[in-house]
């Protein structure tokens, strides 16, 4: 609570909004006891006084009302009747939609079919029928507005519900034996429970404009009880020759309105903080970079060369510094291990590479990525998008979630394959069947028509590597490729991908968290921390002997196939956060060996042996001694 209310508050606008609207609540809160003139007294001679002309502050209306005491009596009503119309439709629509959602099937049909009904008929056109029904009164207008907001409500939850009726928590709760009430209203009804306020925080404005507008028409509130839209309904007769009569009621919607509107974006965001951090801003169609041209050239024929590569990500007043000059570089032919904790900055290096980490909030602020002697950092979208899956493609951790749930294996590999060839739909066809049996599939000619959903966890990961395979690519960027699947799926998935290095001389950039795997696979690994490389070189050098702190700290996480093993060592402490690094070596804090110098020093990438670098200044004097 007190989160949403901090979060809340950073939005100007919302604060403004619940200011003013709390203004106007209270001041409806406070009308019976302001000693205000009776609304309802009618007094002819004094007919369209003008504001501030007479005792009336606000002047009076074509009966001689006093205008001010009926705005505040009119308002009270109208805040009433909108406020009560929203929770009812809130409620009966949230109803509706659980129902349905939770119980699926024939509950499902009947029930949203009835509310497929009422959304069959033009939406102001049922309010005035169930009016006219009804006959005409403040009470029967609330039920009319209630009713033809209720498919809003029904048709939101119902898809919120039906999106986590399957999740695993559910299911959980289906297992420890609990009743489906018991579900609904604890696991399921807090889970919506947000939606439900967005959808009434956001509706509660328009519901006090319908309820003016029946009103206004004749058909709400009755004389002689005044509600806003009933005001601005009688004032219309006066509109020209007395503008203030309408004005008044007027204003005083345009004002509720607006209040509830900004409060109601405000709270929306506080309750969804992903939509402040750019989930909702559509993404540039490749990383904002504001990098200066470099003017190095790839010198040593290597494939990819990232030198000082600087990635952050700018959220409201604060900068995440999640890669911080980041070098690698990897041959022709060559599996690179990027290595390190989670959160350490390895996804984000790579998606850096083709410009693909979302901006906003991402922003490359330095150094270049050359593939072969073009620096992409440089490069314009129009480049990046022909090297994308083409020539540099991707696997990602979590297939599921990478394949689009609604076509076939076949569709989607078609797809990919005739966004960069002009070949014709059997060819690329032929061409999909074929690396499906290239990365072994069984069955492959069935599975094309097989959706991902149908396919084993491991089997989508191979589907995700042809799809990597499709226009023999140089260069494959996988990310954690194998951390979703169980160890002997991963270990044939690695030797997949070994084997199709080999045959095709493809490059990769293995990114993991497992050493473990870097061993199985890489010929030379990098660790990563706190968005910097620490450590760099031949994977049997360093897994023979680790020199810096951190990398022996990761090994030593590995469990071992031995017997007897001791205890699994767990690394004490946290990354740092990453917009408070901290100077000189970010792992000092939780280094055993960090000195004073290791937490005040810039400490640089030292090369120890050929093509072995290490970021350690405990090391650098280890070697001092040494040579000396
Ligand atoms: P990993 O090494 O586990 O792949 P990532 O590269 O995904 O780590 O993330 C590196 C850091 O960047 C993380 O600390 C993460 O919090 C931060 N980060 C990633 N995306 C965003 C974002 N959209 N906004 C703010 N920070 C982000
Ligand atoms: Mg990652």
């Amino acid at each position: 609570m007190m989160a949403f209310l901090s979060l809340l508050a950073r939005n100007r606008l919302a604060i403004v909004g619940l200011f003013v609207l709390s203004f106007v609540i209270l001041l409806s809160l406070l009308t019976p006891f302001l000693n205000l003139s009776d609304p309802d007294i009618t007094n002819t001679a004094e007919r369209f006084n003008m504001p501030f002309s007479s005792n009336a502050i606000l002047g009076t209306d074509h009966l001689g009302r006093d205008l001010f005491s009926r705005l505040l009596w009119g308002t009270r009503l109208s805040l009433a009747v909108g406020f009560l119309a929203a929770v009812i439709a809130a409620v009966c629509g949230a109803a509706i939609g659980i129902l349905a959602g939770y119980y699926g099937g024939n509950t499902d049909n009947i029930l949203m079919r009835g509310v497929d009904m009422l959304m069959a008929f033009p939406y102001i056109l049922l309010a005035l029928a169930i009016v006219a029904a009804l006959g005409p009164g403040l009470m029967n207008a609330l039920i009319a507005v209630a009713v033809v907001n209720i498919p809003f409500f029904a048709r939101n939850i119902r898809g919120v519900t039906v999106g986590i009726v399957h999740r695993e928590f559910v299911d959980a709760a289906k297992l420890s034996g609990m009743s489906n009430v018991r579900i609904i209203l604890t696991e399921v009804l807090p889970t919506v429970i947000p939606v439900i306020v967005i959808a009434m925080s956001t509706t509660v404005g328009w519901m006090i404009l319908e309820t003016a507008g029946l009103s206004f028409l004749g058909l709400g509130s009755q004389p002689h009880r005044a509600d806003l839209g009933s005001m601005l309904g009688e004032a219309r007769a006066a509109l020209i020759t007395n503008p203030h009569t309408s004005i008044i009621p007027g204003l005083m919607i345009l004002v509720i309105v607006v209040s509830i509107n900004l409060l109601g974006d405000g709270i929306r965001d506080a309750l969804d903080p992903r939509l402040k951090s750019g989930a909702l801003s559509r993404p540039m169609s490749k990383t904002k970079v504001v990098a200066s041209k470099t003017n190095q050239i790839n010198k040593e024929n290597y494939l990819l060369q990232i030198r000082g590569l600087k990635t952050e990500f700018q959220v409201k007043d604060r900068t995440y510094d999640a890669v911080r000059g980041v070098d690698l570089s990897i041959k022709q032919g060559e599996c690179l291990g990027l290595i390190g904790e989670s959160g350490s900055g390895k996804s984000v290096t790579a998606l850096s590479i083709m410009g693909l980490v979302a901006s906003p909030p991402g922003v490359i602020t330095g150094g270049s990525v050359y593939f072969k002697d073009y620096d992409l950092v440089q490069a314009p979208y129009d480049v990046l998008r022909k090297l994308r899956g083409n020539r540099i493609s991707y696997i990602f951790q979590d297939p599921l979630s990478t394949l689009h749930p609604l076509y076939t294996i076949g569709q989607q590999l078609i797809e990919a394959i005739q966004v960069h060839q002009s070949i014709s739909r059997e060819g690329a066809r032929a061409r999909a069947l074929n690396l499906l049996q290239n990365v072994q599939i069984p069955n492959a000619e069935e599975r094309l028509n097989a959706y991902p959903h149908e396919l084993s966890g491991g089997m989508r990961q191979r589907v995700c590597i042809a799809m990597a395979l499709v226009n023999d690519p140089e260069l494959i960027i996988a990310d954690e490729p194998t951390t979703a699947l169980d160890v002997t799926v991963q270990s044939q998935i690695l030797n997949l991908l070994d084997d199709l290095r080999r045959e095709r001389g493809l490059s990769i950039l293995f990114i993991t968290h497992d050493f473990g795997v870097v061993s199985q696979l890489c010929d030379r690994v990098a660790v990563m921390y706190a968005g910097e490389i620490v450590e760099e070189g031949a994977t049997e050098t360093i897994l023979k002997n680790p020199l810096h702190p951190y990398t022996s700290r990761l090994m030593a996480c590995v469990p071992k196939g031995s017997a007897g093993q001791k205890s699994l060592e767990t690394i004490p402490g946290l990354p740092p956060s990453l917009d408070k690094i901290p100077s000189g070596c970010a792992f000092a804090p939780r280094c055993k060996s960090a000195s004073k110098a290791c937490r005040s020093t810039e400490i640089n990438l030292i090369a120890t042996a050929k093509d072995t670098h290490v970021r350690c200044i405990a090391l650098e004097h280890a070697n001092l001694e040494m040579t000396s």
